[in-house]
């Protein structure tokens, strides 16, 4: 699945032409409002600066958070503009009203910038409605998606205005993920090693159906590990099981054969806030007062030896519960592992929100770290992203 490229357009595709740009600044907000971290901000700056160089105007959507009913100021994208202003180093024009803000857009200069009120505070957003997207459609002459977190959802401003605003293309973040997400990992240098973590099996079961084939070996991390040693009948203890999702494991098991590698041991503790009683078990030996929190050393080093022999690396789902310290360390060694791989030319590809979490500030010692959570999963699996479906061919 491709799309057309920004990079594509001739010049005078751009110059005094309003691009209308689908962006992700559905940022995660402070306690008492403005941003509290502007990465995604920063991941869409390649697009918005290009289209600036190239003489064009600049009309950014976005949506903020989930409002349940309409608008609601604490989800506003006012609180956007500063930072933004900051970053670009010009004014940014906020733009309330999509249907009153045309004339806004038309007054834009070569090269100026305007952001419109997160698209979700009208109804129509989210269920397509082509009417909203005509309102959308006005406030350019030109259409780019560079919001591939939300392009796994057919909403006004990611699907329908694509097929009303012509050309539609990919902006340069789009395509990074596109890229990596896609031929990277559909094609890949072998070894190519998958590691899979995370909470549960079952919002991850289609990856792993769809990475089976493609890959050389699955590691297993996560509580995902436990349903697993569930299926293989290893007592669990406390440990976070899907136990309705047995005989899936099972399958699995069956299916992967030697290339699916299980944790060989696990960090225990009677509890998250009893860290101080830990201790490392081999898999089939989870005392029934304690429950699995992280892999244990010799996972973390034998994992260690496949990253370091693959040529393709991509990581989803947090080895253990990374949030709660030490039970980190499991994560972090996936993690560094990764990057000294990276070092020797590894192709190594991060996924998933919580997966980009825990490596938040170390994302250039990647080849690529997804921005798109569900988005970067759906499209592993191979589904159809319908907002990349809307945009011209490549
Ligand atoms: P991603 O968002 O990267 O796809 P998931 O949402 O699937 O990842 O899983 C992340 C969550 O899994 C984290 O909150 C982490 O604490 C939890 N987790 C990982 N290992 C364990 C474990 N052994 N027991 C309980 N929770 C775990
Ligand atoms: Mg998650």
């Amino acid at each position: 699945m491709s799309a057309r490229s920004l990079g594509d357009l001739p010049p005078d595709a751009l110059e005094g032409r309003r691009a209308l740009v689908r962006v992700d600044f559905n940022v995660p907000l402070a306690e008492g409002g403005g941003v509290a971290a502007d990465t995604r901000i920063r991941a869409a700056l390649p697009t918005i600066k290009y289209l600036r160089e190239k003489g064009a105007r600049v009309v950014l959507l976005s949506h903020l958070g989930r409002p349940k009913r309409g608008p609601d100021p604490a989800l506003s994208l006012q609180q956007v503009i500063r930072p933004l202003e900051t970053l670009l180093g010009t004014p940014v024009e906020f733009i309330a009203d999509p249907v009153a803000g045309v004339a806004a857009t038309r007054r834009l200069p070569r090269g100026g910038v305007a952001l419109v009120e997160n698209v979700r505070f009208w109804p129509g957003e989210e269920t397509n409605d082509p009417e909203l997207a005509r309102t959308f459609a006005a406030l350019g002459d030109f259409y780019v998606n560079d919001a591939f977190g939300t392009a796994h959802r057919a909403h006004a401003s990611t699907e329908a205005v694509a097929h009303l605003l012509k050309p539609a293309v990919a902006g340069f973040l789009m395509e990074r993920e596109l890229r990596y997400l896609g031929d990277a990992l559909q094609q890949p240098k072998r070894p190519f090693v998958a590691v899979l973590g995370g909470a549960k099996i079952s919002g991850k079961i289609d990856v792993i159906e769809a990475l089976l084939p493609r890959v050389d070996q699955i590691l297993v991390g996560g509580a995902m590990a436990s349903t697993f040693f569930l299926a293989v009948d290893f007592p669990v203890g406390q440990s976070l099981v899907e136990r309705d999702k047995m005989d899936l494991a099972k399958a699995v098991i069956a299916r992967g054969g030697a290339k699916l590698i299980l944790p060989r041991g696990a960090v225990v503790a009677p509890s998250l806030a009893r860290a101080a009683q830990r201790r490392e078990v081999p898999s089939d030996r989870i005392p029934t007062d304690c429950a699995m929190f992280d892999i244990d050393q010799t996972t973390r080093l034998e994992f260690r030896a496949y990253i370091l022999r693959a040529k393709t690396v991509f990581w989803n789902g947090p080895m253990g519960v990374f949030e709660t310290p030490p039970f980190d360390q499991g994560t972090r060694a996936v993690a560094e592992a990764m990057i000294e791989a990276g070092k020797r030319g590894v192709v190594t590809v991060v996924g998933g929100g919580d997966s980009a979490a825990a490596v938040r500030g170390l994302e250039d010692k990647f080849t690529h770290v997804s921005t798109g959570g569900g988005a970067s999963l759906e499209f592993l699996e191979g589904k159809t992203l319908p907002g990349v479906a809307a945009l011209d061919a490549a």
